[in-house]
């Protein structure tokens, strides 16, 4: 008779009442039932096990820690968005990037929402600076109150408006390595590339003209001009991006403005 023995013993029952009936037939016959029973057994092994294997990759957990805001803890460094270089006014406006570049990118970054680079030609340059491109509607109220707080002896201007993906990836990446910050003491002072407000054409950096070194600087909150855009800048229609304690944990930024005067600014800067 047949040697079962090195079948398991869960299967060699069934084996067996299947056998017996050809128990008649010669061994050989046997043999060859017991290979093809043996192939079948491990074919419905192998793909049981493959689909265990696939269904638990499928629901493997994302592990992946996301980053958020409150993730960003307030560093008591001083912003130094304004050392080493003005950076801010010396990227020239050569806007090769393009919407698509946006497309994979998701809300929001390090506390910084993500928005669409603005189209160059659907913006027009600061008549006191010509680096300085805005969204025409803003200019225009730029303009006239830059013309108003110089009718009352304060000297407002502007240094930096639209900025493309390209100025953002200098003012991100290559000023982190260049003082060797970490990611998030670098998010608190400068937003990641595709995150910025500057992208929008909305958004726009004041001077004033009379205290230079108050640039791009908290410093900037003691001066003539900064005292006029808190008493007036609402009329225009904007509003501080960064006050103290914001809720993205940016960096107190007195000097950076965006326009929430139309439609289409403020679903930017309000949509969820
Ligand atoms: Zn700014």
């Amino acid at each position: 008779m047949t040697n079962f023995d090195d079948i398991p013993e869960a299967r060699r029952e069934t084996l067996i009442t299947s056998v017996e009936p050809s128990s008649a037939k010669s061994s050989s016959s046997v043999t060859i039932w017991l290979l093809m029973a043996l192939a079948v057994l491990s074919l419905g092994g192998a793909a049981i096990w493959w689909m265990r294997s696939s269904a638990a990759t499928a629901n493997a957990p994302n592990v992946t820690p996301a980053a958020t805001p409150d993730s960003v803890a307030k560093s008591a460094e001083p912003n130094t968005e304004n050392t080493a270089n003005t950076s801010d006014t010396n990227i020239p406006n050569t806007a090769t990037s393009t919407v698509s570049d946006q497309q994979n990118a998701s809300d929001n970054l390090l506390g910084h929402r993500s928005y669409e680079i603005a189209e160059t030609s659907s913006l027009v340059p600061l008549s006191t600076n010509a680096m300085v491109l805005l969204k025409p509607e803003v200019a225009q109220k730029v303009e006239t109150m830059m013309a108003e707080a110089r009718a009352v002896g304060i000297s407002l201007d502007a240094i930096s408006g639209f900025r493309t993906l390209e100025d953002q990836r200098y003012l991100f990446f290559d000023l982190k390595a260049e003082r060797g910050q970490t990611t998030q003491t670098r998010a608190e002072v400068s937003a990641p590339p595709g995150y910025s407000e500057h992208h929008t054409g909305y958004a726009i950096d004041f001077i004033d003209l009379a205290q230079p070194a108050t640039q791009l600087n908290a410093s900037f909150e003691q001066t003539q001009a900064f005292r006029w855009l808190e008493e007036n800048a609402a009329y225009y229609g904007f509003e501080m991006s960064f006050p103290k304690d914001n809720e993205q944990n940016v960096t107190y930024e007195p000097w950076h403005w965006r326009y929430v005067g139309n439609q289409e600014s403020l679903e930017l800067f309000y949509q969820d």
